[in-house]
This record gives structure tokens, sequence and C-alpha cells, in this order.
């Protein structure tokens, strides 16, 4: 079993290396993004610890590429940020589990050795509806087999549509669900971005995909 840790803190990450080469794994460890990428390019892993807060770059960045790459090694997140928020983003980004500094070596291990039964899992869940298949992990959309290139919110008003097919959603619906952390909350722009969507989906036929329920919203067809 091969382990690759990305962390910049060296003395955590000596110890961290110490501790689980002792347990019997090849440990690779790299201090920077950079060393991770590079090996994460060179070696097959059967997992990887991954900090977040790396002085070159973000250990999300490292994990989308990692999963658009198509790689499925298992990742577990060690980080010292603890909120909601960043553990919902870090296991939305791809990662297996999540350990919030500091933790005890014993739970490193244990969840090590858990993930490690488990193996690499099909990664999460491509939605799919009609020729339209979308994959929330590494926000890749495709139709009929081909990209297509969405702004973020054009991306999040899809997923919604694409998580209740067929469902009217009203337009106040779509601001919450879908418009989350924006504070443009005119209902108008709902209407330019199902616009943009449409045309990226069906340049021809604005309807081909999202329908409008007249006095309701739209729904995914
Ligand atoms: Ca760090």
């Amino acid at each position: 079993m091969r382990l690759l840790i990305v962390e910049d803190e060296p003395a955590l990450l000596k110890s961290l290396k110490k501790g689980i080469s002792e347990e019997g794994y090849a440990v690779d460890a790299a201090l920077t993004a950079e060393e991770g990428r590079f090996f994460l390019k060179g070696g097959a892993y059967d997992l990887v610890l991954l900090d977040l807060m790396l002085p070159d770059g973000s250990g999300y960045d490292l994990l989308h590429e990692t999963r658009r790459k198509k790689s499925q090694v298992p990742v577990l997140i060690l980080t010292a940020r603890a909120s909601e928020g960043d553990k919902v983003k870090g296991l939305d980004a791809g990662a297996d589990d999540y350990l919030t500094k500091p933790f005890s070596f014993a739970e490193l291990l244990a969840r090590i050795r858990a993930l490690l039964r488990r193996g690499p899992s099909p990664r999460p869940v491509v939605l799919s509806h009609r020729d339209l298949r979308l994959n929330p992990a590494t926000r890749e959309v495709c139709l009929r087999g081909r990209d297509v290139a969405l702004t973020k919110k054009e991306f999040a008003l899809l997923l919604l549509f694409m998580r209740r097919p067929g469902e009217a959603i009203s337009r106040t619906d779509i601001t919450e669900k879908a418009y989350d952390f924006e504070s443009d909350r005119d209902s108008n722009v709902v209407d330019v971005h199902v616009k943009n969507l449409r045309k990226k989906l069906a340049p021809n036929d604005p309807e081909a995909y999202i329908r409008t329920m007249r006095g309701i919203g739209y729904a995914l067809k």
C-alpha cells in the first residue's frame, strides 16, 4: 500500500510520515501543492492525505485536478478548517473523508484503514437526463458526449434542474437554492441565466430542455 501525504508543516509531515511508515505503508511526502502534483503524476497511490492550505495553492484545486484526470484514488483531507462549509466543499470536490486538526494519530490510522478497505470508489454520481450528463464533483457538463462550458451560475442552475427533473421550480426557489451565496436576488436575473443556459444547450430551440411553466417558473423537460 502506497500513500502520499501533502502537508506544508514540516514537523507534522515528518511525524506523519514516520508514524504511517511504521504501520507498514510506503509513504511519499510533499510539502507543497507543486510537489504533490509531481508525485501524483508519477505514482499510483492507494490513498492521499491532503492538507487544504498550502503555501502555493489550495488542496481543493489539487483535488479538483486529480478528479478531472479521472483518478479515483481515495483522498482524506487533513485541515485546521473546521467549518461545515469547508467540509461540504471538500467532500463536493471529491474527497472521501475529512479529519480536522488537531487529530489523534490512532483516529487517523483508523480512517486510513477504513478508506484502504473500501478502495477506490466510483466517483459520485454523474447526474444524467436524456443526453445531458453533469458531474457535480468535477463540474463537467456533457451534451451528447461534448463538453458544454457553463458559467458558475448556469452550472448551479442546471444542477438544480437535474436534481429535480420534470418538476416545476419557481423563480424564488431557484434564487434560494441555486444562488444561495449571491447577493443578487432579482428574479429577472434567473430569467437571464435560464435564457443563456438554453442557448448553450440548444441554440435553435429554447424550450428543448427547459420549459417555461407560465406563472410558476421553469422545469427540466
Ligand atoms: Ca497547511
